[in-house]
C-alpha cells in the first residue's frame, strides 16, 4: 500500500453536504498516506454507469449515501449479509480483481457512537424506543437486536412502515402508534431519533420527555445541529446524550481501513475539524 495513491469517494445526489471529504481526506493526511477522497454528485439515473466505473478508474471503492443506497446494493458483486438483511449498502469496496463488493456500516457507527459515550453500554439494559421506521432505523434496529436487544418499541408516523420493519426482522420488536409516543418512553433505557424531525430546515421532534427515565440514554442520528432540541431537553433533565456526529464518524472506520489499510482513529483534531464546517 505504501507507494500506491489510493482514491475513494462519496456518491449521492445531492452531495454537496457530505462531511465525508473532511472525515477521509483528515485521516489521509494523518497517516501519511497517497491518496484522495472526493465528492462525485451522481444523478439516479446515471448511478450504474458511475457504479460500474470504479473498477476502470482504478478507484479503492466509495461510500454511498441518498438516494442511492437501496439501488447500489443491485448493483453489487457480492453484498455482505448484515447489508442484505439491511437492504442498503452504504460502502463499496473494489477488490484487486475489480469485483464490487457491498457493505453497509451504520449500524456499527450507531453502536459504537453508543460506546464511545458510555462504554459499558449493554443492548439488553432495558427497552429501547426507536422513533422512524427509514433508511437509519432499519440500521440501528437491526444492530440493537443482534448486540442482544430484547425489547425494541418501534415508532413510526406511517405506521404501516414500522409494522413491515417489525414483520420483517421480526422477535423483540413490538408496534406502538406514533399518537403514543409519549408514554412508550416510559421505563426505557434508550431513545433513539431516527426521523428527520429536527434536522437542520425541519421542525423540531414533538416528543414528551416526562416518563422518561433519568437514567435513561438519548440519541439522535442528525448531526445538523449537533444538538437537536430532543437532545438538549434530555441534557437540561438529566440524562447522558449521543449525537449524530458519532454515528458518521464511526461508520467511515472500517470503509477507510478497507481502502487504506489503516483502522483510524476518532481524534480530538479530527471532531474538530468536523465542528469547524457547521
Ligand atoms: P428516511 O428513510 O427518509 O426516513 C425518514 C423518517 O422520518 C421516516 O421514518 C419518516 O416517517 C420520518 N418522518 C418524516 N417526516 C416526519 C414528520 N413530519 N413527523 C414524524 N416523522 C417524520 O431517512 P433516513 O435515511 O432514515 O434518515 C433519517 C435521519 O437520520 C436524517 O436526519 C439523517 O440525516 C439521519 N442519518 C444520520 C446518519 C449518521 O451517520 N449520523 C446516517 C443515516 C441517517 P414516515 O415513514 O411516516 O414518512
Amino acid at each position: 500500500m505504501a507507494n500506491k495513491y489510493v482514491m475513494a469517494g462519496v456518491m449521492g445526489w445531492p452531495v454537496a453536504h457530505s462531511r465525508s471529504p473532511i472525515i477521509h481526506n483528515h485521516w489521509i493526511r494523518q497517516y501519511g498516506l497517497q491518496g484522495a477522497y472526493g465528492l462525485f454528485p451522481v444523478q439516479p439515473d446515471k448511478l450504474e454507469d458511475a457504479i460500474r466505473g470504479l473498477p476502470a478508474l482504478g478507484l479503492a471503492g466509495c461510500n454511498i449515501t441518498i438516494p442511492h443506497k437501496v439501488n447500489a446494493m443491485k448493483l453489487m458483486d457480492v453484498v455482505d449479509p448484515l447489508a442484505l438483511r439491511m437492504g442498503a449498502i452504504n460502502t463499496i469496496v473494489v477488490t484487486p480483481e475489480g469485483a464490487l463488493h457491498g457493505f453497509n456500516n451504520d449500524g456499527f457507527g450507531y453502536i459504537q457512537s453508543l460506546r464511545d459515550e458510555k462504554p459499558d453500554w449493554q443492548a439488553n439494559a432495558g427497552p429501547a424506543t426507536v422513533l422512524g421506521a427509514g433508511g437509519a432505523a432499519r440500521a440501528v434496529v437491526l444492530s440493537l437486536l443482534d448486540q442482544g436487544a430484547t425489547e425494541i418499541r418501534l415508532i413510526n408516523r406511517t405506521r404501516a412502515k414500522a409494522q413491515a420493519l417489525c414483520d420483517e426482522f421480526g422477535k423483540g420488536i413490538q408496534v406502538v402508534d406514533w399518537s403514543e409516543r409519549h408514554e412508550a418512553l416510559s421505563g426505557a433505557a434508550l431513545l433513539i431519533n431516527t426521523t428527520n424531525q429536527g434536522m437542520h430546515g425541519e421542525p423540531e421532534l414533538d416528543l414528551q420527555l416526562d416518563r422518561l427515565p433519568v437514567s435513561a440514554l438519548v440519541s439522535d442520528a442528525i448531526y445538523i445541529p449537533l444538538e437537536t432540541a430532543l437532545l438538549r431537553n434530555a441534557r437540561l433533565r438529566g440524562n447522558a446524550t449521543v449525537n449524530g456526529l458519532g454515528m458518521l464518524l464511526n461508520q467511515a472506520r472500517p470503509a477507510f481501513q478497507a481502502w487504506f489499510g489503516v483502522l483510524p482513529e476518532i481524534t480530538p483534531a479530527l471532531r474538530q475539524a468536523i465542528l469547524a464546517t457547521f
